[in-house]
């Protein structure tokens, strides 16, 4: 089903209710980065110079339905008037009498920041009660928070019913329309490239991908959970037991169908999981006792590097070793190397993926970042989101 988007509703001289996600991360009271914030700015910019008078609302950290002090949304509030060289009227409510009285003063054009939407705990119960009292205030929902699309939240989902029409911003478009194009109608040959912790986590996300790809390249911790299920032993390495026959069965699911699948040969293992461990490079059939694998090996890296050449469009999806550790962290360092040199369409989710890109210096050099981990990850799984679904169909 089609979605209204932004530019089919008129938003002059409206009250337009925005969720955008603003869950940045922070270090005394100061924004550490703010690309969530520059990836809201293309619907708050348009709003503004449409003028309607703009309600921005978003949630910060986990502050589990009570107010907690530093997780007031003050200093992201800061950063945003900085960006757009306006003033941005912050309210210490996220509903009530105080939040009225700001909006019935502001001009078309104004820009006013809600309080933190998770210190009601009505937000995560999508309750029906805090999601009337947000739609109240306005007279038509945006939603742009594309990392909260899936989970129905009250300011995420439950809102859409209580304004006149309910219509998805730019962000979300963007990240739907980019992620959409590459997963269903892929130019070819299309690679997947998982990593990460998990297996558990992605599951839903390579049995999709197994359908459509044609070669799947597995690094990073989930990946000893495949090196087990082909027999070897892995020490001390991160490892899902209750996975490994899972793994056996997409190995035999790849061949089936013909699809590539790349599981490392060599790994970098360490004695410890400290970025001053000892640590070596070796062949997965030598993984030592005690050891565990925090890297993928040059070979690795080699194997992974012909395919991706080749081509034509990439989905990333979770690092190839602890990248946050200089000594474990040239595996996924080479790998985004190769996708920035690499012409073909490259789509990078999930949040610690791009934080190592961005690391990395190679951020500008990627077709598409997406601003939502967990919901990047739904959306690949070819599962709706929630809070997109709530919205007013075309
Ligand atoms: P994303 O956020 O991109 O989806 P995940 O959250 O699944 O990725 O995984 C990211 C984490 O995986 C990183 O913190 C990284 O240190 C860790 N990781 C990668 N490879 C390994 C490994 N071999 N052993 C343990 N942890 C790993
Ligand atoms: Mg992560």
């Amino acid at each position: 089903m089609q979605k209204k988007i932004l530019k089919d509703v008129n938003v002059k001289d409206k009250r337009v209710l925005v969720r955008v996600d603003f869950n940045v991360p922070m270090e005394d009271g100061e924004v550490t980065d703010d690309t969530r914030i520059k990836a809201a700015l293309p619907t708050i910019e348009y709003l503004i110079n449409e003028e309607a008078k703009v309600i921005l609302m978003a949630h910060l950290g986990r502050p589990g339905g009570e107010v907690k002090e530093e997780l007031r949304l003050d200093p992201v509030a800061k950063r945003l008037a900085n960006l757009l060289n306006k003033t941005v009227f912050k309210t210490d409510e996220t509903v009530g009498a105080e939040v009225e009285k700001a909006i019935n003063e502001i001009e078309t054009g104004d820009v006013v920041l809600l309080e933190n939407t998770r210190f009601n705990p009505g937000e995560k119960q999508n309750d029906s009660d805090f999601a009337k009292k947000l739609g109240e205030l306005a007279d038509l929902y945006v939603n742009d928070a594309f990392g909260a699309t899936h989970r129905a939240h009250a300011s995420t989902a439950g809102v859409a019913e209580y304004t006149d029409e309910a219509v998805m911003g730019f962000l979300i478009q963007k990240e739907l329309e980019t992620m959409g194009d590459a997963i269903q109608d892929p130019e070819e040959p299309f690679v997947a490239i998982m990593g990460g912790v998990k297996v558990s986590d992605k599951i839903g996300v390579i049995e999709t991908l197994i359908e459509k790809v044609d070669a799947l390249l597995i690094g990073g911790g989930m990946a000893n959970t495949f090196i087990a299920a082909q027999g070897y032993e892995i020490g001390d390495s991160l490892l899902e037991e209750e996975k490994i026959d899972l793994a056996k069965k997409l190995i035999d699911k790849a061949k089936e169908k013909g699809v590539k699948l790349l599981i490392p040969k060599d790994v970098v293992i360490a004695d410890d999981f400290a970025a001053d461990a000892e640590h070596k490079v070796v062949s997965v059939k030598q993984i030592e006792d005690k050891w565990q694998a925090l890297d993928i090996g040059p070979e690795t890296v080699n194997d992974f590097k012909d395919v991706i050449k080749d081509a034509k469009t990439i989905v990333w999806n979770g690092p190839m070793g602890v990248f946050e550790m200089a000594t474990f962290a040239k595996g996924t360092f080479e790998i985004a190397e190769a996708l920035a040199e690499s012409d073909a369409i490259t789509i990078i989710g999930g949040g610690d993926s791009a934080a190592a890109v961005k690391k990395a210096g190679l951020a500008d050099d990627m077709t598409h970042i997406s601003t939502g981990g967990g919901a990047s990850l739904q959306f690949m799984e070819g599962k709706p989101l929630q809070a997109v679904e709530a919205l007013d169909n075309k």
